[in-house]
């Protein structure tokens, strides 16, 4: 009613003069929860930015355009901010969200929903995990996918080795289950062990049982740089075999020696679309990227879990070959040390947190060589590994990337806790980074169109029913921002710093961010794909 009532001038009059004679009668109720008046509002359509107010009640938008003012619990003056679908973050590792529910990061940066179970790590017992999440609440809007490298450890460890039909049967009815429980699709991280031990059979496999159950497919590829397409093909070959959505994951160009190759990666995407294969992609707006150092580490290496990676490190024919290697394939890659990887995070030794290989060779071995930091890399190996940031993307290829159409905007990072460790800046600077750095500075994208990249596209492409655009019938997900001073605070050397100019951001009608403060609420729910939703 109060939809039809929004469209139509006529009934827009008449429900304001009833409601004014109800407040004469002093028996006034509030027709809206919440009330956002003389906002611009960029719908998440790419459609140009338009004067509007936008009126919600019981979690939905009930109302876009001239709304009569008074009729709501909470009025949010927006003179001068941009109203605009909250952004969806479908490439995260939010998978831990139970124990940090308030997402401080996320929806600081005015991420209302995420992704979790990304590049092959995901929750085993994903029905498990979802019931926690529901129990516990959360700041954000969760949804999951299910891992191929957690269904393949679980059913076979990290053999370095083709799945044996019992293994097969075993991972497939893991995917199905996760799928059954609520999964919206399934993932790959093929440069990582298990899962890059794992030839395309078994992964289109797989990929069937998730399409099958109306899933995605999203792969953190098998080579980011020096065998791109080849990856990338693997990838679309997956969605056009199997039947179901791609979404390739941080697309990037993260080797010096290929530089530049980003204009044929996204020619093989356009080529596949023609074709009619659903692929798209995500990106974060850096050109730095964040993993784990063993992904330094030839894979053949570290098969068999930790204690067998360290047999090999410790013994000096087969550490040497490893280096050997390493130094390969960093030559490959334009590279020629290790001194474009910095620690994000070690837990033995803290103090070397934010500084480069190429430093910590200086403290651990007093020499800056190359040989000296792969000694230094095999030092952490032995006490856990850490996680890294390394600086390898170029700013063109970052800017080709990002102008493409089908590229969203994800940010690849986890739930982060304020002054823990030296993550990558994504984690709470990436959207707002897109719209003052891409945006405004550099003019790489329009804003409707940035805006576009971090709501309907991705929502559409997930299949999350009604999410995504600031438009009557939709769930009221919502970010606020000032398009003159939006801007990232975070940096390689302080990560920890909230985003500027993001005021208010509002998950199914309740506001966690007011003025810049968390409220503390936890409306997020639970999202699943529509064409396996109850
Ligand atoms: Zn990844």
């Amino acid at each position: 009613m109060l939809r039809s009532a929004a469209m139509q001038p006529r009934a827009v009059f008449a429900g304001a003069l009833l409601a004014t004679l109800a407040s004469l009668a002093g028996m006034q109720a509030p027709r809206y929860d919440l009330l956002i008046v003389r906002g611009t509002v960029v719908d998440g359509t790419g459609a140009p930015a338009r004067r509007a107010d936008v009126a919600v009640r019981q979690g939905r938008i009930v109302a876009v355009g001239t709304v009569p003012r008074g009729f709501a619990t909470e009025t949010i003056d927006a003179t001068g901010l941009v109203v605009a679908p909250g952004f969806i973050d479908v490439h995260t590792h939010a998978d831990d969200i139970a124990e940090t529910p308030g997402a401080d990061n996320f929806i600081r940066m005015g991420v209302t929903s995420v992704v979790a179970g990304n590049c092959g790590g995901s929750a085993l017992d994903v029905g498990d995990a979802l019931a926690r999440i529901r129990e516990t609440g959360t700041a954000v809007n969760y949804a999951t996918l299910i891992g191929h490298n957690t269904v393949r450890r679980a059913a076979m460890g990290t053999a370095n080795r083709d799945a044996t039909v019992a293994e097969l049967g075993k991972m497939r009815s893991l995917v199905w289950r996760g799928m059954a429980d609520g999964a919206v699709g399934f993932s790959t991280g093929l440069q990582y062990v298990p899962g890059s031990y794992a030839r395309a059979p078994e992964i289109l496999d797989l990929a069937r049982i998730a399409g099958n159950a109306g899933g995605i497919y999203a792969s953190h590829i098998r080579n980011e740089g020096t065998e791109l397409e080849q990856a990338i093909l693997e990838a679309i070959r997956v969605g056009e075999v199997a039947g179901c959505r791609v979404q390739i994951s941080h697309l990037k160009v993260d080797s010096p020696s290929h530089w530049g190759s980003g204009a044929r990666a996204l020619a093989l995407i356009d080529a596949a679309r023609a074709r009619r294969v659903d692929v798209q992609a995500d990106q974060y707006a850096y050109t730095a990227a964040s993993s784990t150092l063993s992904i330094r580490f030839p894979a053949w290496a570290l098969e068999g879990g930790p204690a067998a990676t360290a047999a090999r490190l410790n013994d000096p024919p087969t550490w040497t070959r490893i280096k050997t290697e390493m130094g390969e394939l960093l030559r490959a890659r334009g590279l020629g040390d290790l001194s474009f990887a910095a620690v994000a995070s070690y837990a033995p030794d803290p103090s070397l947190q934010g500084l480069s290989m190429k430093q910590i060779a200086v403290r651990l071995r007093g020499s800056d060589s190359s040989d000296a930091q792969f000694e230094a890399a095999r030092e952490l190996m032995l006490r856990g590994g850490a996680s890294m940031v390394y600086h390898l993307m170029s700013e063109q290829d970052v800017g080709l990337i990002m102008r493409h159409p089908w590229v969203g905007i994800a940010s690849d990072s986890g739930v982060l806790v304020p002054g823990d460790g030296v993550p990558h800046p994504r984690g709470y600077g990436n959207t707002a980074r897109v719209l003052g750095e891409y945006v405004r500075t550099r003019r790489v994208l329009r804003l409707e169109e940035a805006v576009r990249k971090m709501t309907s596209l991705p929502a559409e492409h997930f299949r999350f029913n009604r999410r995504g655009k600031v438009k009557v019938g939709y769930a009221a997900d919502i970010a606020l921002f000032d398009r003159v001073n939006v801007a990232d605070a975070a940096t390689f050397v302080q990560p920890h710093a909230f985003p500027a100019g993001l005021p208010y951001v509002i998950v199914n009608g309740v506001v966690v961010v007011r003025k810049g403060q968390q409220t503390g609420a936890r409306p997020g729910q639970v999202l699943m794909g529509t064409a396996i939703a109850p």
